[in-house]
């Protein structure tokens, strides 16, 4: 029996600018409460020398990420890649996602089971 197709989330964190955009467009899609949602995005600080530091923005997708399937079952994409102005995440076919992912550094594939 042939496997079934697997989706999940190409994201690009070199550009993420940490808006949060995201992680508030999941929770209005679903009605998340203050603290919940499918989407986090992490503020990473690494301090360097001379009082200088390094700052990475990183969003997450937890466990109550559901790829939007009600979405994209009407050819809609998840409403945290259509509102991220940055374009920093792609929705999509595993193995294409991960051919995408070979051609640039800084690059995370999600995929839930
Ligand atoms: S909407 Fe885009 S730029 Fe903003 S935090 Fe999310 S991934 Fe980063
Ligand atoms: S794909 Fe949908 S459910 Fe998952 S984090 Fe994005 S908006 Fe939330």
């Amino acid at each position: 029996m042939a496997e079934k197709q697997r989706y999940g989330l190409l994201i690009d964190y070199e550009y993420c600018t940490g808006c949060f955009t995201c992680q508030v467009a999941c929770q209005q899609e679903y009605g998340w409460p203050a603290g919940m949602g499918g989407m986090r995005v992490n503020e990473i600080v690494q301090n360097l020398p001379k009082g200088k530091a390094y700052l990475t923005y990183f969003p997450f997708p937890t466990e109550l990420c559901i790829l939007c399937r009600p979405r994209t079952k009407k050819g809609l994409q998840p409403a945290c890649v259509q509102h991220c102005m940055a374009e920093c995440m792609r929705f999509g076919p595993v193995e294409e996602l991960a051919k995408e992912m070979a051609q640039k550094p800084r690059m995370v594939l999600w995929a839930p089971k």
